[in-house]
């Protein structure tokens, strides 16, 4: 890792985190509440599942930035977590969270699009 600003990058990581944490999408959907109409309730459902895959996704992205925050205090920033080879620069700048290379994260999003659980195993190592 030379080529590439790690300021910038953790300038980036910064500023993504404190986007996701102020929250983009409405919790308020989340909340219980009951319509009286069936039809109201019909949408209160839908906009929940909604805004609760949403806020999944946040809180995935939101644990990749911070491990990726993480990768960059201990030194290990910039190489795929599956296959320790360099993530190119040009992918870190585009997504500078990025843990994984092209095509590992292809192998990945392939997984868990099938249901097989391709992530869990990483979970203790970025906690610690
Ligand atoms: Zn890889």
């Amino acid at each position: 890792m030379s080529a590439i600003n790690l300021h910038t990058i953790r300038l980036a990581l910064e500023a993504k985190r404190k986007e996701l944490l102020s929250g983009g999408s409405d919790r308020n959907e989340i909340l219980i509440e009951t319509a009286a109409d069936e039809f109201d309730r019909m949408q209160q459902q839908l906009n929940r599942e909604v805004a609760l895959s949403n806020l999944v996704r946040e809180s995935r992205l939101l644990r990749d930035v911070e491990a990726a925050s993480a990768r960059l205090a201990n030194g290990t920033f910039g190489t795929c977590l599956q296959c320790d080879e360099e993530i190119p620069e040009k992918r870190l700048k585009a997504i500078p969270w990025a843990a994984h290379c092209v095509a590992c994260q292809e192998r990945i999003d392939r997984q868990r699009s099938t249901g097989e659980v391709g992530e869990a195993k990483h979970a203790g190592e970025i906690a610690a």
